[in-house]
């Protein structure tokens, strides 16, 4: 079902705002976590000036340590769903259990599928009965082939409307980068399957000031769009606030990206 020899055309994702797998370069930024209404209200109002059609934020958050901020479970979602609504955009979030696939459904537009749970086989098969599009993100040691096995978990179930998002692979130095971003799976995806490729430049390389270029390669190597972590305050960011785009750096970003994009 993955596969572009069984299904030669790009899958095209249509959400209320966005366009994605087709000609138009998708954008979709905000925040790592939703943090307060009003941050992720102003921060979906940049993520639109830049071009996005739809914005991120995280209300149950996979943390690393038990002890970090956890999100604000369904009080992120109803902000992020009020932030998005008041500028005409889409939302993205991630469920990362399948007993809130229901409760994530109630508000989002597309699921996200964190690396941390993209063989989490019973998340994926319940998001699949679902007809809500998902964002899989690639494991952070997951070959090309575990992708597309994740991918056919939720395909099996009934839903096709599945975008693969590169984000960065375990590395063996992290002293400078969070991952290592691996810009080959962009084309590899598109040549085995029939899926859109997303990047995510922001937990690909972990730190602000090397998102621009990488989402820049991101583009040259193809990608049907982006998403990135944008923040007013990144050193008070309650999450990944080390790789938060500024307002007025993703704006040039954006912009940036767009003018590429046009000539691919
Ligand atoms: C995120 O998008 O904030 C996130 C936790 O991403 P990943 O699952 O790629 O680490
Ligand atoms: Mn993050």
């Amino acid at each position: 079902q993955s596969s572009r020899l069984l299904h030669p055309e790009t899958t095209i994702i249509k959400t209320p705002h966005s366009v994605i797998g087709g000609d138009q370069f998708v954008m979709m930024a905000g925040p790592c976590s939703v943090e307060s209404a009003d941050h992720v209200t102003r921060m979906a109002e940049v993520a639109k000036a830049g071009g996005a059609t739809i914005v991120r934020g995280g209300a149950f958050k996979p943390r690393t340590s038990p002890y970090s901020f956890q999100g604000l479970g369904e009080t992120g979602l109803q902000y992020l769903r009020a932030a998005a609504d008041a500028n005409d955009l889409d939302m993205i979030t991630e469920v990362m259990d399948d007993e809130h696939v229901a409760i994530v459904a109630k508000y989002t537009d597309i699921f996200q599928i964190g690396a941390r749970n993209m063989q989490n086989f019973s998340l994926l098969k319940a998001v699949g009965q679902t007809q809500i599009p998902v964002a899989l993100k690639r494991g952070m040691s997951a070959t090309i082939d575990d992708v597309l096995n994740a991918a056919e978990y939720i395909a099996a179930g009934g839903n096709h409307q599945i975008m693969l998002l590169e984000r960065g692979i375990r590395t063996f130095d992290n002293k400078y980068t969070r991952n290592t971003f691996d810009l080959g799976a962009v084309p590899v995806l598109q040549k085995l399957t029939h899926y859109p490729v997303i990047v995510d430049p922001s937990h690909a390389v972990g730190e602000w000031d090397l998102v621009t270029p990488m989402a820049m390669a991101g583009v040259a190597a193809g990608a049907s769009g982006m998403i990135v972590e944008i923040h007013d305050d990144p050193t008070h960011a309650l999450s990944d606030g080390p790789q938060a785009l500024k307002p007025k750096t993703y704006l040039k970003m954006a912009q940036q990206a767009f003018q590429l994009h046009t000539l691919m």
